[in-house]
């Protein structure tokens, strides 16, 4: 993926606190051509510090509870709350906070849904499934991919990271109801073989919203992943009145939520006035980033294909 050059008026912000914090002579270069927010989160995603981002209420029953660099979703219910994702170590204590300082109990969390099977999303689930009881669903052949995780030498050869144990397997189309509330789980490969996405409605003042989480939309992994990919953002396209996008990183190079990312949409939330529109309700950057990623992913496709055919990457299955 590559960098996005797009920099709004919350980056300039953020980049400029940025440089306050940090010494001129590990960011001297950088004066010239000032880093994206996106650059920035993703660079600094071991400063546990950095990446402390507060909590913040999106809609009545959503809670962002993530780091800067990781989307952590808390939707509460009637009868407890759902989690989606939990970070990694060393962010997840901050998780963990960010759930108190949102007003909740980590022991009311009764799901955690894990969006894929890469450690940033998944690395922290353990630790909350222990404090939490919780229950945690993963789609199948992610749920491979975290248990080979476990087994495996960790970053820089450090020990195995702790993983879940395997409990509760997506299915396609998979009703999930909790309280007031059901979710329309989704299982839309590309990024990896069993990426998680799910519908369900959020509440803004009482007014409802279709809202769309995506657990990645990008092809990943050669000619297989981009066919899946072309795949599923063809199945996405089609789902229809999505009005709320809730992508899986709040910052994301390359694959940009157009017109504000979800940090830069959580900065306009803070001004908004009694009548203002909620920020995060905006179908038609919806539509333009679906059909942006259907558009990579085609191409992605073709030149997977190309690779292949030129003895580059082995054509999979
Ligand atoms: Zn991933």
């Amino acid at each position: 993926m590559t960098p996005t050059s797009r920099i709004t008026s919350f980056a300039f912000a953020a980049v400029a606190a940025f440089m306050l914090s940090a010494s001129p002579a590990a960011f001297g270069a950088a004066a010239d051509a000032p880093k994206s927010i996106d650059q920035i989160y993703r660079e600094r995603g071991n400063d546990v510090e950095f990446q402390k981002i507060p909590p913040f209420k999106m809609f009545d029953n959503l809670w962002y509870v993530g780091p800067g660099y990781v989307s952590v979703y808390l939707i509460s219910t009637s009868d407890g709350l759902i989690l989606i994702d939990a970070s990694e170590e060393p962010h997840v204590n901050h998780v963990i906070d960010s759930i108190g300082k949102a007003g909740f109990n980590l022991r009311d969390i009764k799901y955690i849904l894990i969006s894929h099977g890469h450690l940033d999303h998944f690395g922290g689930v353990a630790k909350i499934q222990e404090l939490s009881g919780a229950r945690v669903a993963a789609v199948e052949q992610d749920w491979q991919a975290i248990e080979a995780a476990g087994r495996a030498p960790g970053r820089n050869n450090s020990p195995s990271p702790r993983v879940p144990k395997r409990d509760m397997v997506i299915t396609e189309g998979q009703k999930l109801t909790l309280g007031n509330t059901t979710l329309t789980l989704h299982i839309t490969p590309g990024h990896t073989p069993g990426v998680m996405s799910a519908e369900f409605t959020v509440f803004d003042n009482g007014v409802p919203h279709k809202a769309f989480y995506s657990g990645g939309t990008g092809g990943r992994g050669g000619v297989k992943g981009f066919e899946d990919a072309v795949a599923s953002t063809a199945r996405i396209i089609q789902i229809p009145g999505i009005e709320v996008f809730l992508p899986n990183h709040g910052w994301n190079p390359g694959t940009d939520y157009p017109n504000g990312s979800i940090l830069a949409r959580a900065e306009k939330l803070k001004t908004r006035k009694a009548g203002d529109p909620n920020p995060f309700v905006d179908p038609a950057s919806w539509r333009q980033f679906i059909t942006n990623a259907q558009v990579r992913n085609q191409r992605g496709l073709e030149e997977e294909r190309q690779k292949a055919a030129a003895g580059g990457t082995p054509a999979a299955q």
